[in-house]
């Protein structure tokens, strides 16, 4: 057994191995060690190997799920293997033979379906980068992601690249990330792949793109790909990564992965992951659901509508079409209360189909997984016509698919399925009476043992004319008739209908069997496992049933998560008046009474009420260009909450979902940024001040004229005048070169001034008023620059000493009449505003000079990668002509 134990450790390295014997998991050497310390089980010795010790620990069965989750959430992979054969079989070869054995899975922390191994309300992603050679140059590459979550079988793919790279991994929060092992010589990916809970590397040749396509042809069984759409070879190889490691994990069961859908490029809002983490959209800071955007607005009933929007919330959407379309269902839906209410309650009632078809699939599932399907499908035909004659686009495609669903199934389920159900295919117990007639005699048979061997007795009396005569039963002759002496040769005469044996001679009694005894011994003994058999034949036959039909189930099952957030959006609406944002191409921007719904909650639980603001940075009179907003005002205002709001304002309406204000309206944004607080990076080695020139240089190189930018205190880790200069020219830079909506919070008051040469920026601050020498927050937003700082009086509030204060109100005085003598508005006056010019283009060049005119006018007509050498040259020297 050893020998086989390590021949089968040998060929699964880095993984626990959990060796099936009898009842058990057991672990050996070191294996049992690591997991003896980290499930706290006890470790113990069992023979030796090479002369030592044999070190031991075991899991039972029946928790082997429960110390399989503690391992993956530990970072450990565990192979599992067990038992191919009876134990009776291998005895059969001979009495030293062993069980066969080999690992029927590797559990790994982005392959799970046991809803004891899952978070129902997170899905459970497995994702795999590709880079492919695109160029020549050093940097000439394209990247793809392609992931799914096996429990439910959702499988996309993702152009993406170096500098998108990290947002889009933010995006889909893998648990578990594939990468070629070459990748990993690349120190920058590296450091941020680990970041992520579990990378696997793999050998190159798992992302070798010649034999991706046909990997991928192989899994889904066609012959060509064709009808998936058009992938790129990165995104080819990332898939084939995917599936490749789907089959190596799942060794021959057989996973229903949907065929693969490719993002449409740019269709997705565009936010990088320092945004996410600041904007704290599906978990905060500190990494809980609870206090994110996403828990503000859950309102959904099911897991899987959980799990949705969660990816709504994730990926807000850029097509103006399709963001309508969402709100329209929800308007629709917040309308009609009554109905709102009967779906929702519906729907709470639909168990998690999709998760509980994969288990099935997988040869996983039990009874309660063929339970969920039949109660999900039931829901699902109840739901498809709970809707009149014409609903919004979005909710008639939801019930067009759930009306799909096999009604012939739902039927068959649901006669076959008893109540109360056991966990396990293995216990029996599931079906219902009637539902097969074989099985109902033979469950009669052996519950009622005991009523076939009365009636045998009563009729066996009868024939023989022994009214003394018993059956009774016993360990060695198993059912035996028994007579008193004198009886004894009635039995034996002839005829009678029972041949009766003699067995045994008793004191005063004799003992006989018969054919029919031994025939209700044999089958009495073997009712129950018979019984046990036609019910797993059941099972297997409606498994394979619901198998069959998993496309449908599965689109059935996305349509109700879809109406689940549809609906949890316009209970959201009704209950925290959250209105329909009106929607354009442009770069409106429009908020009319807007409130921040995480910090609006968690006021309202305490009583206080939240001042909601107008934000408007839609463009000026005469205008293209959105407008930015420059926000001053002491800490404490209110000015963070204000910028996040806005954002996150964006977010949700483009998500789907209506907003949290009086009115909106909004301009599509292709990408949000934003740069908020202040938190070390001390794990990556970067002070604070580091990370904010970072994410700024992010912001200033990519916000284009449709995106939306948040800036919070940029400058603010240096030294006054190296971070005022730092905040001034960024603001430049946003308003002259990235023309994008933004708001712009800061300490330098000095700032406000350039709003009267900035034509577009405006200036804005959050009232405060003093009582007593105290300060108080109104938290209103009103045009104009702040005042004053209030520094001194958030400190006093805070608690500093009586005498700190006072000396730091003498220094503020000092300073300030300095300051009243200062250059900056000389430097407004005078500095000529940022002189970037990104793009000459032939119009602005050509008032000024025409030989510009013409050298860009032909500069205009080349084309560098379409040039031959010898043409380039030409060109070259035409150039040098123009003079
Ligand atoms: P700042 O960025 O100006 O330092 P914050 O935005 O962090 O200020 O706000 C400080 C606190 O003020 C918040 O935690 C919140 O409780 C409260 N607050 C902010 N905005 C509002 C508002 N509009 N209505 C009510 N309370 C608010």
């Amino acid at each position: 057994m050893m020998a086989q134990y390590l021949e089968i450790k040998a060929a699964n390295p880095g993984s626990l191995l959990f060796y099936r014997m009898g009842d058990f998991y057991e672990l050996f050497f070191t294996d049992a060690e690591q997991a003896s310390q980290a499930l706290g089980i006890v470790l113990t010795k069992r023979g030796k190997h090479l002369g030592e010790d044999i070190r031991m620990c075991g899991v039972p069965i029946e928790r082997a799920e429960e110390y399989l989750h503690k391992l993956i959430a530990l970072g450990f992979r565990v192979a599992v293997c067990e038992q191919l054969e009876d134990p009776a079989e291998a005895k059969k070869r001979g009495a030293k033979s062993v069980v066969k054995r080999d690992v029927t899975r590797l559990v790994t922390p982005g392959t799970l379906t046991e809803d004891a191994l899952l978070d129902a309300r997170r899905e459970n992603v497995l994702a795999a980068l590709a880079r492919v050679r695109a160029g020549s140059g050093p940097d000439d590459f394209a990247y793809a992601l392609a992931f799914t979550d096996m429990s439910t079988g959702a499988f996309r793919v993702a152009a993406t690249s170096r500098p998108d790279l990290p947002g889009d991994l933010a995006r889909i929060e893998p648990a578990e990330i594939l990468v070629s092992d070459a990748l990993l010589d690349d120190g920058e990916l590296r450091a941020l792949l680990k970041s992520f809970p579990a990378v696997t590397p793999l050998p190159r040749q798992s992302f070798d793109g010649a034999g991706a396509e046909k990997r991928l042809a192989d899994f889904f069984g066609v012959a060509a790909l064709d009808a998936f759409g058009a992938f790129s070879r990165a995104e080819l190889i990332a898939a084939a990564a995917v599936v490749a490691y789907v089959d190596r994990t799942q060794l021959g069961a057989k996973p229903l992965l949907s065929r693969p859908q490719k993002e449409a490029e740019g269709g997705i809002m565009a936010i990088d992951a320092g945004t996410r983490a600041n904007l704290e959209l599906v978990r905060t800071t500190s990494g809980e659901r609870r206090g994110s955007l996403l828990a503000a607005v859950d309102r959904t009933v099911t897991a899987a509508g959980a799990r949705l929007l969660a990816r709504r919330i994730a990926e807000p959407l850029t097509d103006l079409a399709a963001i309508r379309a969402r709100h329209d269902a929800v308007a629709f839906l917040a309308e009609e209360g009554a109905l709102r209410k009967e779906l929702r309650e519906k729907l709470a009632r639909a168990p998690d189909m999709a998760r509980a078809v994969t288990r099935l699939a997988l040869q996983r599932g039990g009874p309660r997984d063929l339970a969920a399907v039949r109660d999900g499908l039931d829901g699902a035909l109840i739901l498809s016509t709970l809707f009149g004659p014409q609903p919004p686009a979005d909710i008639a495609r939801a019930t067009a698919a759930l009306a799909r669903v096999p009604h012939a199934l739902v039927l068959d389920l649901s006669a076959a399925l008893g109540e109360a159900l056991p966990p396990y295919r293995r216990d029996g117990g599931f079906v219902r009476e009637g539902y097969d007639p074989e099985l109902d005699s033979t469950r009669a048979l052996r519950d009622e043992s005991r009523r076939v061997v009365a009636a045998l007795e009563r009729r066996y009396a009868e024939e023989t004319g022994v009214r003394s005569l018993k059956i009774r039963h016993n360990a060695v002759l198993g059912y035996y008739v028994e007579v008193t002496a004198q009886n004894a040769d009635r039995l034996r005469e002839a005829p009678h209908n029972a041949i009766f044996v003699h067995r045994q001679t008793m004191a005063g009694a004799m003992r006989f069997s018969s054919v029919e005894l031994g025939d209700l011994e044999s089958r009495i003994a073997s009712a129950g496992e018979r019984a046990l058999g036609l019910e797993q034949a059941i099972f297997d036959r409606l498994a394979a049933a619901v198998v069959a039909d998993t496309a449908t189930i599965r689109a059935a099952a996305d349509a109700l998560s879809d109406l689940d957030v549809t609906a949890g959006f316009a209970e959201l609406a009704v209950t925290e008046a959250h209105v329909r944002p009106q929607m354009e191409e442009g770069v409106a921007f429009a908020i009319a009474g807007g409130r921040h719904p995480v910090v609006e909650q968690a006021l309202a639980r305490e009583g206080g009420p939240f001042v909601p603001n107008d934000c408007d940075l839609s463009p000026p009179e005469g205008a293209d260009d959105g407008r930015i907003v420059l926000v001053t005002g002491p800490n404490m205002a209110g000015k963070s909450t204000f910028l996040r709001q806005n954002a996150l304002i964006a977010v949700l309406a483009q998500a789907g979902a209506f907003v949290p204000a009086r009115a909106a309206r909004i301009g599509v944004v292709d990408r949000l940024f934003s740069r908020v607080g202040a938190a070390d990076d001390l794990a990556r080695g970067r002070s604070t001040f580091m990370v904010e020139m970072v994410e700024t240089a992010a912001i200033l190189n990519q916000a284009t004229e449709r995106s939306l930018v948040i800036l919070d205190e940029i400058g603010r880790g240096t030294a006054t005048f190296d971070g005022m200069s730092i905040a001034w020219a960024s603001l430049e830079h946003l308003h002259e070169v990235n023309r994008c909506r933004a708001l712009f919070a800061t300490h330098f008051h000095e700032l406000t001034a350039l709003s009267q040469r900035c034509k577009r920026l405006s200036n804005a601050t959050v009232k405060v008023t003093e009582w007593h020498g105290d300060v108080i927050f109104l938290h209103e937003v009103v045009p104009g620059a702040a005042d004053r700082s209030y520094g001194i009086q958030v400190a006093k509030l805070a608690g500093l000493p009586e005498a700190v204060i006072a000396r730091a109100r003498a220094v503020l005085a000092e300073l300030e009449a300095a300051e009243r003598a200062s250059p900056v508005q000389r430097m407004v006056d005078d500095l000529p505003l940022f002189a970037a010019h990104p793009k000459a283009t032939p119009a602005a060049a050509s008032a000024a000079d025409p030989v510009a005119e013409s050298v860009l006018a032909a500069l205009d007509d080349l084309d560098p990668d379409a040039l031959t050498p010898r043409a380039a040259l030409d060109a070259l020297y035409r150039l040098k002509g123009v003079r």
